[in-house]
């Protein structure tokens, strides 16, 4: 059984220059490893709390008090404890913690160190995080790569632009990873060679895409075509589209503010049936707002059997969101974000149950990264359909993808 020795943290910066927390943990026999904590820009209003300082420091973007609630609290209650595994210490964190959201300790200092602890027993027993994980949740062993979202270009709160809708994706469906990777790459560099032939600007939003101000957020599903084309591929039959429309974002007292116009659910949900008809979408992303559920309903009734229907801040990674959202018939697809809930294992129960349900699941980064590559093990370990992390550049966002390119050469 693998004993702690020692937990400590460190206030490091995330990819958009704002504190977040790097864990580490020491076993008994020496053996130590470190995770990085993700951090949104969007967040949902359900997800468990990011303890953060406030006052001048960093803007109140500090995290101090989650690095000393690890240093301090958690390394003296662990420290000299044996536990089974990851699912052990995960409930222990919660019962230390004590609260419903994780407000006690943050959900961010809860997170640095399961994750932690999960690499540092798989190193332990010689095994890739995944194949602990894959292990010690009882996940099928039949080994399936994600196909990438990767946003390549930016808008809602993730770049100073005009775009209402947050994301929009290229969905690679080719046969390896490698080569999914490969197309991404070259759709992306075709993007910014037509941005620039049309004077827009190539200018990155926070996950590495592209956010240039265009005529209207249709413009964005035109360009990307064009991109896929240009780059060789066939959009519809090997390369598709996907967006996180992002829509609590721009709710507003029961409509949606939608382009300088105040759209009903009706409304946007026939703007949606235009554009799945004109486009290859196959996946749209929080299309409706956090607590829309009639409206979710709605959706799913006209066009859930059209396309994925992915929950992120309606879910929240909650295994009791998702419970009723499945009751109610609100969605076919889960967004996964570890730091929604806190710990490895919670992400766990609502992936397991999702999967029971034939929900299509999503892992995903967030827009805060680090060079941490848990999400590729996880996405992995799960049978993901999905992995979303971001465009197909910058450090942050590709060491997950480039992960799985590694991972896919130890089965060829
Ligand atoms: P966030 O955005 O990480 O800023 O919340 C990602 C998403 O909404 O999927
Ligand atoms: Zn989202």
């Amino acid at each position: 059984m693998p004993k702690i020795k020692k937990i400590t943290a460190l206030e490091i910066l995330d990819s958009r220059g704002n504190p977040t927390i790097a864990a580490t943990v020491t076993l008994a026999t020496g053996i130590k490893a470190t995770a990085g904590v993700p951090s949104g820009a969007s967040t949902g209003r359900h997800e468990t709390l990011e303890l953060r300082d406030g006052g001048k420091r960093y803007k109140g973007m500090g995290v101090t008090k989650a690095v000393k609630n690890i240093n301090v609290v958690l390394n003296r209650k662990l420290r000299g404890k044996d536990f089974k595994d990851i699912i052990d210490i995960d409930y222990e964190l919660c019962a230390i913690d004590g609260s419903k959201n994780k407000k006690n300790l943050g959900a961010n200092a809860i997170l640095g160190v399961s994750m932690a602890f999960a690499r540092a027993v798989a190193y332990e027993n010689k095994m890739s995080l995944y194949k602990y994980l894959q292990n010690v949740y009882s996940f099928p062993k039949k080994i399936g790569f994600p196909y990438p979202m990767m946003n390549v270009l930016n808008g809602g709160r993730h770049a100073d632009n005009n775009l209402s809708i947050q994301e929009f994706m290229i969905v690679p469906k080719l046969v390896s990873f490698a080569e999914r990777l490969r197309a991404g790459s070259e759709i992306y560099h075709e993007l910014k060679n037509i941005l620039n032939k049309n004077g827009l600007s190539t200018g990155l939003g926070d996950e590495g895409g592209f956010a240039p101000k265009l005529k209207n957020n249709e413009h964005a599903l035109k360009l990307l075509l064009k991109a896929i084309k240009q780059a060789g591929y066939l959009p519809g039959k090997n390369v598709f589209l996907a967006m996180d429309v992002a829509a609590s974002e721009f709710y507003d007292g029961g409509k949606y503010k939608f382009e300088n116009k105040k759209f009903t659910a009706k409304d946007l949900i026939s703007l949606y049936k235009k554009w799945i008809k004109k486009y290859p979408i196959i996946s749209i992303e929080d299309g409706f707002g956090e607590d829309d559920w009639d409206s979710w309903i709605l959706q799913s009734k006209k066009i859930s059997d059209k396309i994925m229907q992915v929950g992120d801040d309606l879910f929240v990674t909650d295994y009791k969101r998702l419970q009723k959202g499945i009751e109610l018939g609100v969605a076919n697809s889960v967004l996964i974000k570890l730091n929604q809930i806190g710990t490895v294992s919670e992400t766990i129960s609502a992936i397991k149950l999702a999967q029971k349900n034939n929900y299509k699941v999503v892992i995903s980064h967030r827009s805060g990264e680090t060079p941490d590559d848990f999400i590729a093990d996880l996405a992995l370990a799960v049978g993901a359909e999905y992995i979303k992390s971001g465009a197909p550049a910058r450090a942050e966002r590709v060491a997950k993808y480039n992960r799985l390119v590694k991972l896919e050469r130890e089965f060829i």
